[in-house]
């Protein structure tokens, strides 16, 4: 644990309110029921003692984007937390380390290639699980983008297929991190827009996982069902990425 645990909790406890109140203000602007949306408390770089504290206070979903981290971090949790929280995995995901996360994570949010599908779906099976698998699409336009992962849009369709064959995989929906430097907004809409198209194919894939700390209130307004938000529960990371 960390030296103050008490000062700890009461200060993550006030950041989660402030963007359980944002997630409100966001949902009740466009309509929507908040109880649609998950909020997914990112976690990486801070100690299992915070998803600790997090569970106590309610948090149900955590992310963590690095094997090496996510899964002591989640194994230390489960021994200790007598409810945990499920784990999404939502970082870039090397094809050689697929089975590792399979083996704990409930959900991936990041996969974007045909090859780390086969290769979730062998890890899945060797480990006798069922993971839940979003779709990463990239959405920024043109050439010379600095590769936050994710699918181009017009190979969506066949990773769906891929994952819906595979059956140690669950095919729900798509993931996107917004563009640097340019307004969230119009990427989440195009997000949007591809994921209508995924369901008319795909009735089940349900969740679109977009909004993080600083545009959370655009992937509300655009639909997002999962809100994956960091900083502005946690705090500054060490090292910020
Ligand atoms: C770190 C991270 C987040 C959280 O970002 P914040 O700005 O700290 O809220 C969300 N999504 C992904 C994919 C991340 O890597």
């Amino acid at each position: 644990m960390s030296p103050q645990p008490d000062a700890r909790r009461t200060e993550l406890a006030a950041r989660l309110e402030k963007v359980r109140d944002r997630i409100a203000r966001a949902c009740e602007g466009s309509e929507r029921d908040p109880s649609e949306t998950t909020l997914v408390a990112v976690t990486k770089f801070f100690p299992a003692s915070d998803v600790a504290l997090l569970a106590g206070l309610g948090v149900t979903d955590v992310g963590e984007n690095r094997d090496q981290e996510a899964g002591p971090k989640i194994a230390e949790v489960r021994e200790t937390v007598e409810d945990p929280p499920r784990l999404h995995f939502i970082g870039q995901l090397q094809t050689n380390k697929a089975a590792s996360v399979a083996a704990y994570a409930d959900v991936v949010h990041s996969v974007d290639r045909m090859r780390l599908v086969r290769a979730l779906e062998r890890g899945a099976a060797r480990a006798d699980r069922r993971l839940d698998v979003l779709l990463q699409v990239d959405l920024e336009e043109g050439p010379g983008h600095d590769g936050r992962g994710g699918a181009s849009p017009d190979l969506v369709a066949d990773l769906a297929a891929g994952v819906a064959g595979a059956e140690h995989l669950r095919l729900r929906g798509l993931m996107a991190v917004a563009p640097l430097d340019v307004p969230a907004r119009p990427a989440f809409q195009r997000l949007a827009q591809i994921a209508t198209r995924l369901r008319e194919q795909h009735p089940e894939a349900t969740w679109l996982s977009a909004g993080m700390s600083a545009d959370l209130e655009d992937a509300v307004a655009c639909g997002a069902t999962h809100l994956r938000v960091g900083t502005a529960i946690l705090g500054a990371r060490p090292d910020a990425r």
